[in-house]
């Protein structure tokens, strides 16, 4: 008979999990723990103070492609919470999401406020305790029963619990105090540091589409390569953006999840390969610029950009080539014009360290998902122990697919708890 749940960790997760548990199950007494002075503290600064809470994308089969870890687990447990029931959820407590043109949802507000004032409230209304400035430093077994020390000196008893510390070090710690293992956590969604003269005095410009191919540097050839170091992982298409520090936007985000391991382990170190024009074969580019040679001989290179890339761009890399900017189209040498074909669709640029994306960022490692009974969130290596979001070895690339894992497995930990 369960009577006293207790949830560790006040974020996406641990909410959805405690209210969940407190309206579906009147007679438990939920208790949630909070470390911080105040619950909810990544969802008020997520999506640049918007809050991505979630993604249109309602079919779980399509919706797993977007989590470099997590995907085979999360199968099934998106056919029981996903978007839509996100949308219905928020909706029911009077909270309206709007959808982006590329699929990110954000309440109609665009103020994160928006979510935190109502998550707060749900909690509220459910009876759910909230207890902040109360890390948990410990947690015991006695007697069935889960024995919680804080840090203040209190100390908690409850049935079940919660764990749902995101990618906090204390709670991978109490993890594997209760017997789990743990796959060292890594960052993932961060922007490359490059420094190239083909990039500089370019920030701001942007692209809707290019094509990026990952080939890490061999720092340590004897490692093991990671699971997701496969070809397809480390390409990606997407919107680019150029920053003061080197590159980043949608395509370069989604490579940085699904080589985040990899490279963690080469020291943030590799050669990004571009393709400015990934809607372009070679032989095509080869063939319109002959015709440009023809037809625009006495126009200049530099001034006169017969594709589809920004103007400071085309001239940065044709300037590179040696290209100066009065050089003519019928002064084109065929060696000049091959290395322009190869700067266009494959020219390579040296990574030399992660930078920060403000947006969004995430922790790829945690509680194997193996450990875990997805259809309840319970583990099965300490029954009665529950483990929801970020803890979990699950991380999504960005758009708001990792708040949906959070609430997905808040909410199925949330019936598991009481049941
Ligand atoms: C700047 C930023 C912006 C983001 N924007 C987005 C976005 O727009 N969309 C999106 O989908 N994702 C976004 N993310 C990712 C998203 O915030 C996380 O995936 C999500 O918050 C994970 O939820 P969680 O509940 O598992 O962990 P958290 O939100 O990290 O919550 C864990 C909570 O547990 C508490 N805690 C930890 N240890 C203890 C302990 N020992 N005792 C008691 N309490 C403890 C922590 O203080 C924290 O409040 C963003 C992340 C960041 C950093």
């Amino acid at each position: 008979m369960v009577k006293k749940v207790i949830v560790l960790g006040g974020g996406a997760a641990g909410f959805f999990g405690a209210i969940t548990c407190a309206q579906k199950y009147p007679g438990v007494q939920v208790v949630l723990v909070e470390a911080g002075p105040e619950v909810l503290a990544k969802v008020r600064i997520s999506g640049g103070g918007r809050c991505n809470v979630t993604h249109a994308c309602f079919e779980p089969g399509l919706l797993v492609q977007n989590y470099p870890r997590g995907s085979k687990a999360l199968r099934g447990a998106f056919t029981r919470f996903q978007p839509q029931d996100t949308i219905e959820w928020f909706a029911s407590q009077g909270v309206e999401l709007k959808t982006e043109a590329d699929g990110r949802m954000f309440p109609t507000t665009d103020n994160s406020a928006t979510i935190t004032h109502c998550l707060e409230q749900a909690a509220i209304e459910a009876g759910v305790q909230i207890w902040t400035k109360s890390a948990a430093v410990g947690v015991s077994r006695e007697q069935g029963q889960f024995l919680v020390e804080l840090r203040r000196g209190e100390q908690l008893r409850g049935d079940r619990l919660l764990l749902a510390t995101g990618s906090n070090p204390q709670g991978y710690k109490i993890a594997e105090a209760l017997g789990h293992s743990l796959i060292p956590p890594v960052p993932s969604l961060f922007t490359f540091n490059i420094t190239d003269p083909r990039l500089s005095e370019l920030s701001g410009v942007s692209l809707e589409q290019v094509k990026l191919r990952l080939i890490p540097e061999e720092k340590n050839p004897h490692k093991t390569p990671s699971k997701t170091s496969n070809k397809t992982s480390l390409e990606q298409t997407g919107a680019f953006l150029i920053t003061h520090w080197g590159v980043s936007g949608p395509a370069v985000l989604k490579l940085s999840a699904w080589a985040a391991r990899v490279l963690h382990d080469q020291q943030y170190q590799g050669q990004l390969i571009i393709n400015w024009l990934p809607a372009y074969n070679p032989e095509v580019l080869r063939q319109q610029l002959t015709a440009i040679k023809g037809q625009l001989p006495q126009r200049s290179i530099a001034s006169s950009c017969p594709f589809p890339v920004p103007k400071r761009l085309w001239q940065k890399l044709v300037n590179y080539l040696g290209v100066s900017d009065g050089q003519k189209w019928a002064e084109l040498s065929k060696k000049t014009l091959n290395q322009l074909i190869e700067e266009l669709t494959q020219g390579s640029y040296a990574i030399e360290g992660k930078g920060v994306f403000k947006e969004e960022f995430v922790t790829c490692g945690g509680v194997p998902l193996g450990e875990v009974d997805f259809k309840t969130m319970e583990s099965k290596i300490c029954p009665g122990l529950y483990l929801a979001g970020e803890v979990l070895d699950i991380d999504g690339v960005t758009g708001g697919f990792n708040f949906q894992s959070a609430w997905t497995t808040g909410y199925l930990a949330g019936l598991g708890l009481g049941s």
